[in-house]
């Protein structure tokens, strides 16, 4: 069986893949109401919120435009926090809505630096909402979201978070961090396939919500609301992404969150030591290296995609390739959801294997 070391979709357990065959459920039923409720509820442990949370049937991307159409007006002023492909993506959403984006990025593989968002929001009043990514999946940076949250909520702005990758896997007290909408997808993090987005929406969110005119119909968070309260969603969900989704929410709770999140440090680490001991570089500054994704530079006269290349067809590993102007330059190594130690020193030993057979330049 290939090894599918992507950030997402990633590997699902045998009985999260089982419940995918179920025989189709009324959507509007009792047996729907009680599975949609329990999730609902397990993701609310998962996310550490009492906020309301919606399960959206799409990607992750239809939920960072979930989060932008339900708490923005065209012509609202947003400041973007980029530190990569996905951030960027964030800001070229609300841009498309007609807000008007201050774009404040930062180099990639560096994280976000909390006292230039600071001046950032001190230079422009105007400033509604504030789009962070907490794990930029393109670059293998994860951001000080704890001292972000700080300075954007100390400052009265709206938090809108793409915590795509980072939800179920790294730390994100999204209550206690003051993320007004933080949003996940099931095929990163939740050992589920891909089809649903989840977004938790704050009390604030709501109040801006209430004022909000951007277009929105499919994603409308008050139509989600009003029919969970009822058991349902508004539009016919992707059922068999939900059972699928209960399934693997009852052994991530069993697990237990604070085990989740150890899990997943330790396989950053482990991941982080494997490359550096084959001499190769990470992308990401060290201090903020994921613990869900690694970006490796590839060495000085190799191609990463070449590397790529060899791994999947001599040792049945995928990796992820660069994004945009990192294609070829980098590759990365998924370490989120259902992933164990053994997995991580299968792809060390692969590529302990496959590196010599290019000529490059080695590190100096
Ligand atoms: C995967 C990912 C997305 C995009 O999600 P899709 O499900 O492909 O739409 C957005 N942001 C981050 C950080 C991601 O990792």
């Amino acid at each position: 069986m290939e090894n599918l070391r992507i950030p997402g979709p990633t590997p699902c357990p045998d009985e999260v893949l089982q419940a995918m065959t179920k025989q189709m459920i009324n959507h509007r039923g009792p047996e729907f109401r009680d599975i949609l409720n329990r999730v609902t509820e397990s993701l609310k442990v998962l996310f550490q919120t009492k906020n309301d949370v919606f399960l959206l049937t799409g990607s992750g991307t239809g939920g960072m435009e979930a989060a932008i159409v339900n708490t923005l007006s065209p012509g609202d002023t947003v400041l973007s926090v980029s530190v990569g492909v996905f951030g960027d993506r964030f800001a070229s959403i609300a841009e498309q809505f007609g807000a008007n984006v201050t774009r404040l990025s930062f180099e990639w593989g560096k994280a976000a630096d909390p006292d230039e968002v600071r001046r950032a929001l001190q230079a422009d009043p105007k400033i509604k909402a504030v789009l962070v990514t907490h794990n930029e999946t393109s670059t293998g940076v994860t951001n000080d979201l704890e001292a972000l949250s700080k300075v954007i909520k100390d400052a009265g702005k709206l938090l809108l978070v793409d915590a795509i990758s980072s939800l179920g896997s790294i730390n994100l007290p999204v209550d206690e961090w003051r993320c007004d909408v933080a949003v996940s997808s099931s095929q990163k993090g939740w050992m589920t396939p891909p089809g649903l987005a989840m977004v938790s929406v704050s009390q604030e969110a709501w109040q801006a919500h209430n004022s909000a005119r951007m277009p929105r119909f499919y994603w409308d968070f008050s139509r989600a609301k009003s029919y969970l309260e009822r058991g349902q969603t508004p539009w016919t969900p992707a059922v068999s992404t939900v059972f699928a989704m209960d399934i693997a929410l009852k052994m991530m709770l069993e697990e237990g969150l604070p085990n989740i999140i150890t899990r997943h440090a330790r396989l950053g680490e482990i991941t982080r030591q494997g490359v550096r001991s084959l001499g190769l570089s990470l992308f990401a500054d060290e201090k903020y290296a994921s613990d869900t994704v690694t970006a490796v530079n590839a060495p000085d006269g190799l191609n990463a995609n070449d590397l790529r290349r060899i791994m999947l067809s001599e040792h049945e590993i995928v990796l992820g390739g660069g994004q945009q102007k990192l294609d070829g330059k980098i590759f990365r190594i998924g370490h989120l959801g259902w992933v164990y130690e053994v997995d991580i020193s299968e792809v060390m030993a692969a590529l302990k294997v496959a590196l010599p057979k290019f000529r490059y330049n080695k590190a100096g």
